[in-house]
């Protein structure tokens, strides 16, 4: 237990309150954003919004927009078919349901297209800083070769990251995408420079 707790404090130490690097301005570009995110990058999704936002300003004209149309936008990142019906579908229950205005709790938002655990918690953890764990590809990684969790499942490790960390969870989720993306890389991780290398006894440690 206390190698985790070290663990923990040395996240919180080396990323001062990270945040995503997404680029947004409102709660509606933010859930776009995320919801593009989905198995593709960050990088990728920043060079698609820009153009997508001035087409598509709110979620009103989201909801009416013209399937075809909203594909061409987004066609450079993985799985647009899907996103793009899901975006339309999201848009509309949004002002169906909610008067236009995206819910910020986790069960109104997983009611939506195309949004689910992960989703709903990163959303809510950059626009709300909730007390949330979402588990993407890197912070599976990381958690897994810190031994921090054996749960074969995104959800199964978010819940062992929640009770073990408890705290800070919205930063310490951050920082572990940061951590993955960058140092704890899937190939090559950069061990040698890592803070936590003392504490990592991961078959893929590279020193
Ligand atoms: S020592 Fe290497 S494998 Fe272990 S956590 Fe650090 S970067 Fe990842």
């Amino acid at each position: 237990m206390k190698r985790n707790l070290q663990i923990k404090e040395l996240f919180l130490k080396n990323f001062d309150k990270p945040i995503t690097e997404l680029k947004f301005k409102n709660l509606y570009e933010l859930i776009v954003c995320v919801m593009l995110s989905a198995q593709c990058t960050d990088k990728r999704v920043n060079l698609i919004t820009p153009n997508l936002f001035k087409a598509y300003p709110d979620i009103k004209s989201l909801a009416n927009a013209n399937l075809s149309s909203l594909k061409s936008y987004i066609q450079s990142c993985s799985f647009f078919n899907n996103k793009a019906q899901n975006l339309i579908k999201m848009a509309k229950a949004v002002c169906e349901n909610f008067n236009g205005e995206i819910p910020l709790n986790e069960k109104d938002l997983k009611s939506l297209a195309g949004v689910g655990q992960k989703t709903a918690h990163v959303v809510l953890i950059e626009w709300c800083g909730a007390n949330f764990m979402a588990v993407d590809t890197h912070v599976f990684r990381v958690s897994h070769r810190l031994n921090l969790s054996k749960a074969k499942t995104p959800e199964a490790t978010e819940e062992d990251l929640t009770r073990i960390f408890k705290d800070n969870l919205n930063y310490l989720h951050q920082a572990m995408v940061l951590f993955g993306r960058y140092t704890c890389k899937a190939k090559k991780p950069l061990c040698k420079e890592c803070f936590l290398s003392h504490l990592c006894t991961s078959k893929d440690k590279e020193i």
